[in-house]
C-alpha cells in the first residue's frame, strides 16, 4: 500500500507479525477502514472471522460487532480497539424487556436485530441484518412478532409484510433517528437531480423520500451501479466519504453533516495500535448465552 502514515505502517506490521485478521465497519473512519482486511457490515464482519484462518480478530466497529463474532468464532480471540465504543440502539433493549414483551405476546415470535447484544440475541427466536430483515420476517411461521430494538427498521419492514401483526420496541439509531424530513428535503432542494439511497434505520417521513432503501452494503452497491451522477447518502457520512473517494466522476452528498455515529469515530488509528500492541480489549461471553444466540443467528443464516 502507498501513502501510509507511519502509524498505519507500524499497525500493518504488527498485524503480520501476531498473524491478526482486521475486520473495519464502513462507519469508522477511512484511515482505519484503509489497513484492514476487509470492509463490511456487521454480520459480513462476523461471517468473516469465522471462515479467516487466524485466531487472533479484531473488530474495529461497536461492542455488539466484536460480541456478534465472538459468538460464531467462541474458540478465537476477538478484540474490539475502543472499550467505551457502545451503541446506543442495542443498549436500548434488555433482556428484561424482551421477556415482558414474550409474556405479554405468548404466540409472537421474536426477531431481534443484528445490532443487540448477544444477551438479547440469546433470547430472541431468530436475528436479522437490515438487508435479511423482510426475508426474515417472511420466513416466521407466526402471525405476530415481536420486533426488537429498532422502531424504524420494524415500521419498515411492517409496511412491507403486511400480511404479520408486529410489536414494536421503541428503541433506535440516535444517528439515523437524527436526520429529519426537513433534512431530506433540503438535500433535495440543494440537489435536485441527486438519486436519493437512504437506510432504513432512518423515519419513515425520510424514507418516504427515497429512491432506494437499503443496508449499507446494498446502498454502495446501489451507488456503484446508478447511472445518476449525484446522490444523496441517507446513512453514516463515512459512507458517502467512502463513496466519494471510490466514485470521483459522480458527485456524493450526506443528507445532512449531522450524520455521525460518535460512537464509530472511536475506533482511531491510535486505539488500533494500541489495541494489537496490547491484545485487548479482549470480548468474552458466557458460554451458554454465546451458543443461544448463535441459534438464533444461524436461524436468520438458514431462513
Ligand atoms: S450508527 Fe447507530 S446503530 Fe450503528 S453503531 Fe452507531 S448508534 Fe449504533
Amino acid at each position: 500500500m502507498e501513502n501510509l502514515n507511519d502509524i498505519q505502517k507500524r499497525i500493518l506490521e504488527l498485524k503480520k507479525q501476531k498473524n491478526a485478521l482486521i475486520l473495519a465497519h464502513y462507519y469508522v473512519p477511512l484511515e482505519v477502514q484503509d489497513v484492514a482486511d476487509y470492509v463490511c457490515d456487521s454480520y459480513a464482519m462476523a461471517t468473516k472471522a469465522m471462515q479467516a484462518p487466524q485466531d487472533l480478530i479484531v473488530i474495529c466497529g461497536v461492542r455488539f460487532m466484536g460480541e456478534s463474532a465472538k459468538i460464531l468464532s467462541p474458540h478465537k480471540k476477538v478484540l474490539i480497539p475502543a472499550i467505551d465504543a457502545g451503541c446506543p440502539m442495542a443498549d436500548m433493549v434488555s433482556v428484561e424487556d424482551v421477556l415482558r414483551l414474550k409474556a405479554l405476546h405468548p404466540d409472537a415470535a421474536v426477531m431481534c436485530y443484528v445490532n443487540s447484544s448477544a444477551a438479547v440475541k440469546a433470547v430472541s427466536d431468530i436475528c436479522c441484518t437490515s438487508s435479511s430483515a423482510l426475508r426474515v420476517a417472511r420466513s416466521i411461521d407466526k402471525d405476530e412478532i415481536i420486533f426488537v430494538p429498532d422502531i424504524h427498521l420494524a415500521e419498515y419492514v411492517a409496511e412491507k409484510v403486511p400480511e404479520k401483526k408486529f410489536i414494536l420496541h421503541n428503541g433506535f439509531c440516535p444517528t439515523h433517528h437524527r436526520v429529519t424530513e426537513n433534512d431530506i428535503l433540503a438535500a433535495k432542494k440543494a440537489h435536485p437531480e441527486a438519486a436519493v439511497a437512504v437506510h432504513p434505520e432512518c423515519r419513515k417521513e425520510v424514507i418516504r423520500h427515497a429512491d432506494f432503501v437499503g443496508s449499507t452494503a446494498e446502498i454502495i452497491d446501489f451507488a456503484r451501479k446508478t447511472d445518476a451522477p449525484e446522490i444523496i447518502i441517507g446513512t453514516e457520512m463515512e459512507i458517502a466519504a467512502r463513496l466519494q473517494r471510490e466514485l470521483p466522476h459522480k458527485k456524493i452528498y450526506s443528507v445532512t453533516s449531522a450524520f455521525v455515529c460518535p460512537n464509530m469515530k472511536k475506533v482511531t488509528l491510535e486505539a488500533l495500535l494500541s489495541c494489537l500492541e496490547n491484545e485487548e480489549f479482549e470480548i468474552t461471553l458466557d458460554e451458554a448465552e454465546a451458543a443461544a444466540a448463535r441459534e438464533a443467528l444461524d436461524r436468520m443464516v438458514r431462513c
